[in-house]
């Protein structure tokens, strides 16, 4: 069942520091570092059947965006995969969300931050759908949002730093408020960039087409997806898309870790019908995920 309590307020047990303490004493002061300059990376993991889809994958892009950041998470990427298999055996959980956060802590405040501890901390949860079920069949319908996905030369853009969360939580809102399920972000040069947490796929003519991830997360579901497509003898082409472009596809979907595969319906003024096409994709990646399959490749 769906727990609807407040996140800070539930049972089970985080793992935070190298032990797995009580789910509501999982806290930190008010002055930490991270909370006043973002210096904290995170990861979205989903367990199916009790083992973390990709888990290795995460853990490394965890630990090198904490580099990228300029700061060393004081465990492996061996220990931190060892941390989320604990935080969801602790909680008898095995379909779940896993979410791992590394940041900085209370020891220095300012800019400069070289005498905090750097902090792990893993948390999992039942978590459903990342749309609404109903939204999901039907197609998500996305507005297309004002801010755009920052170069590479003004904001760490291909790690899941704390930081570039701001506009996406802005877009967000703004797609929620006016009735969309999400917003489809364009990148600094105009370019079509990716959801506010999901990668994006079009298809036209039998082939699927994906933006080149040279500003945004090279996702781990993106990658899986290319793969699924390439053993089905799918052509597909990553390369610049323009939002001009949004008017010639016949299908559309989104994918991440959360969202998994999802269609879309609808991108502003243009419009699409899901087919087989992403029906396809959609099962192959439900059966990927399964620790049975992988098993048996
Ligand atoms: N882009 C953004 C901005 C995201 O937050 C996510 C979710 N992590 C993705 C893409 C998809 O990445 P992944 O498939 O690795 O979850």
């Amino acid at each position: 069942m769906v727990d609807t309590a407040p996140y800070h307020d539930r049972d089970g047990f985080v793992w935070f520091d190298g032990k797995l303490i009580a789910w509501r004493e999982a806290n930190i002061h008010v002055l930490s570092h991270a909370l006043h300059y973002a210096s904290a990376v995170f990861e979205g993991e989903r367990a199916y059947s009790g083992e973390i889809f990709e888990l290795t994958q995460h853990s490394q892009r965890l630990y090198d965006g904490a580099k990228v950041l300029d700061f060393t998470i004081p465990y492996s990427v061996a220990e931190i995969d060892e941390a989320c298999r604990d935080t969801i055996r602790a909680n008898n959980l095995t379909d779940c969300y896993v979410r791992p956060i590394a940041w900085r802590g209370s020891e220095q405040m300012g800019v400069s931050a070289q005498a905090t501890k750097i902090h792990l901390a893993v948390a999992a949860w039942d978590w459903g759908s990342y749309f609404p079920m109903e939204e999901r069949l039907k197609g998500l319908r996305l507005t297309m949002a004002k801010y755009r996905r920052p170069d590479p030369a003004t904001a760490p853009a291909k790690t899941k730093a704390a930081g570039l969360y701001m506009i996406c939580t802005i877009e967000k809102h703004r797609a929620e408020r006016a009735g969309y399920a999400d917003a489809l972000m364009l990148d600094w040069r105009g370019h079509v960039a990716e959801c506010t947490g999901a990668n994006i796929f079009f298809i036209k003519e039998g082939v699927l087409h994906t933006p080149t991830p040279d500003c945004f997360l090279d996702g781990i579901t993106r990658r899986t997806v290319i793969r699924l497509a390439g053993r089905r003898g799918l052509k597909v082409v990553e390369r610049t898309i323009l939002p001009e472009e949004l008017g010639s596809f016949s299908e559309c979907f989104v994918v991440g870790t959360a969202a998994e595969v999802t269609p879309v319906a609808e991108i502003a003024e243009h419009t699409y019908k899901p087919g087989k096409i992403c029906e396809t994709l959609i099962n192959d990646y439900t059966a990927a995920v399964q620790p049975k399959q992988r098993a048996a490749e």
